[in-house]
């Protein structure tokens, strides 16, 4: 059986850019093993700190309740730790993973947090879009349960020649996810179809080389101006999970 463990925190006060930098420092004391970061949410004042083995989860909490944690963390907050088995997560613990189109007939939900977040500033995904760029959270397909609905794949040209299918809403022709490079293995879930798009926000910018100037990064954004490593850039336990999804 495949567990994740979420460390829970309550009425803390890290600020939002800090995710990046909750990560960044987990991956080094951690070996890497920390498989998501839920962002500071002030409407509920919780984030979540996603784990995939029961010793990381009992680190970083004991790292919270250390005085290192504490300071980091800004001020006193409630801590909890919940291990859940996979893929049958129960909605009432996990972060705000649910999604759903524009006229509400797909509606699906992540069953784990994501591999990794890309925002990606691409001349494709802003024509794809009509907008500025597109978030991206990439996670297995057999962790996005479809609730309800139809989708239909729709393929699109790209400027690498690779294969890209866009997967609508066959009603209302929303884009709730994509596949690439003829891998259907793994989903890159629009993260603003999400009920709570704030849940996921991007591991790193990508194709900033073309990224419309208006657009202001935080400073301390993982920002490339095309692609980056993913050995280098994603969390261990993300890696094996891809190798795993798309078969070695
Ligand atoms: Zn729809
Ligand atoms: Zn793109």
């Amino acid at each position: 059986m495949w567990y994740v463990y979420f460390l829970e925190l309550r009425n803390h006060d890290i600020y939002v850019g800090s995710t990046s930098d909750l990560k960044r420092r987990f991956r080094s004391h951690q070996n890497g093993d920390v498989v998501s970061t839920r962002a500071f949410s002030p409407v509920t004042l919780r984030s979540y700190i996603a784990v995939g083995t029961e010793t990381v989860a009992r680190s970083l909490e004991k790292y919270f309740k250390s005085g290192s944690g504490k300071a980091f963390a800004r001020k006193r907050f409630d801590l909890s730790l919940s291990r859940h088995p996979l893929p049958s997560l129960g909605d009432k613990t996990l972060p705000p993973l649910a999604g759903h189109c524009a006229c509400g007939s797909v509606r699906y939900r992540l069953l784990s947090p994501p591999m990794f977040v890309n925002c990606c500033h691409c001349r494709d995904c802003q024509r794809q879009t009509g907008s500025a760029f597109v978030i991206n959270a990439l996670i297995e397909a057999d962790r996005v349960e479809l609730l309800s609905g139809t989708l239909e794949p729709v393929a699109v040209p790209t400027e690498s020649g690779l294969p890209h299918v866009i997967h609508r809403c066959r009603a209302c022709r929303t884009a709730l996810w994509s596949t690439y490079n003829g891998r259907p293995q793994v989903r890159f879930v629009r993260v603003g179809t999400l009920d709570d798009p704030a849940a996921l926000p991007p591991d790193a910018h990508i194709h900033t080389r073309s990224k419309l100037p208006w657009v202001v990064l935080p400073e301390d954004a993982p920002a490339f101006e095309v692609f980056y490593d993913p050995q280098a850039l994603w969390p261990k336990a993300s890696l094996d999970r891809r190798r795993a999804a798309e078969g070695g």
